[in-house]
């Protein structure tokens, strides 16, 4: 469609907002860095006929120290999320991912809350938050909601967010002891290009260096992110070996359900998730360890 065929309003309260889409329902569409949905817009994914900013809202921006963990607003553009001590310093797969996001010219307008609401299936931050145990707020005037975020997604482009919700902030609990997360995942250039396979892994280790619980969730080969449910009776009890990579390998492969697209064949996909897979898990391994 034409741009200029949408009304274009913005908000600078969450109110406003919420006033704004009640005028016109679930036809509106929430506008936060664009880079999204400017692009559907533009090639007709689908069209409308009102577009709300809600890139003025002071309540949706910042990354804060909260009561065991961190809050992330959800205008965080994904460059200032790479940019915060805080994030470098306690939860290092959260930069794996957004290192690798489109382009640095994408990352200074994408949000945090834009990857997830937009519940594309091959989007970078929603595997890392899930296998970090992350919550998402939905804020509408009627009160807000706390989800897990895994709970959030139903399928591609489909979530469970109402149309008089917003998504405010994400939660990312600390990590405890011995604990690490990691991301890998396979795109075909080094920068704008999206993910063809991608997994997310994350490891609590007991004293003796063997798994106490581990989460995998996978990307890119599903409608949403999707975890795999037999990660943690793979893997609790034993070391990372070959052994017990192979199986938690071949755990993710038959939790897989890849498509075959222009950017690889569904057996292609699922090979890389046994090769990613291994690579997360002995990323979040070494991070466990301590190793920076
Ligand atoms: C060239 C290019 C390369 C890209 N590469 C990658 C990549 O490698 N990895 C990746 O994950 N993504 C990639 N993307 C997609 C996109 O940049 C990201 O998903 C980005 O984080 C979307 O955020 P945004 O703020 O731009 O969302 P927008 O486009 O503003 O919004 C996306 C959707 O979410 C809704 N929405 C936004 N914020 C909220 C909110 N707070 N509450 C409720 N609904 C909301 C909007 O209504 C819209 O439906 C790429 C895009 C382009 C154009």
């Amino acid at each position: 469609m034409i741009l200029s065929e949408a009304e274009f309003h913005e908000a600078s309260t969450l109110e406003q907002a919420s006033e704004l889409m009640g005028c016109w329902g679930a036809q509106a569409q929430l506008l936060a860095g664009g880079t999204n949905l400017l692009v559907d817009l533009k090639t007709d994914r689908f069209r409308t006929g009102h577009v709300i900013s809600i890139n003025r809202i002071a309540a949706l921006r910042g990354i804060s120290a909260a009561d065991g963990g961190v809050r992330i607003g959800a205008l965080t553009t994904i460059n200032q999320l790479a940019a915060s001590a805080v994030i470098r310093e306690r939860f290092p797969a959260l930069l794996d991912a957004a290192r690798v996001m489109a382009s640095p010219q994408i990352r200074n307008l994408a949000t945090v809350g834009g990857n997830i609401a937009g519940a594309v299936p091959c989007a970078d931050l929603p595997p890392v938050l899930a296998v970090m145990c992350a919550s998402v707020s939905l804020w509408s005037p009627s009160g807000s909601r706390t989800l897990p975020i895994e709970a959030f997604f139903v399928g591609p482009r489909e979530t469970v967010r109402r149309s008089d919700e917003i998504l405010s902030e994400i939660f990312v609990p600390d990590a405890p002891a011995r604990s690490g997360a990691a991301y890998a995942r396979f795109g075909l250039r080094q920068a704008n290009s999206v993910s063809v396979a991608a997994v997310a892994a994350s490891l609590i280790l007991k004293a003796d260096g063997a798994v106490d619980k581990a989460r995998i969730c996978l990307s890119a080969v599903a409608g949403k992110p999707t975890l795999v449910a037999d990660a943690q009776s793979t893997l609790a009890g034993n070391v990372l070996d070959k052994s017990s990579l192979d199986r938690a390998a071949e755990a993710a492969m038959a939790t897989a359900q890849p498509i075959s697209d222009v950017r690889g064949s569904a057996n292609y996909r699922r090979e890389l998730i046994g090769t990613l897979t291994r690579r997360a898990l002995l990323m979040a391994q070494k991070r466990a360890a301590g190793e920076k």
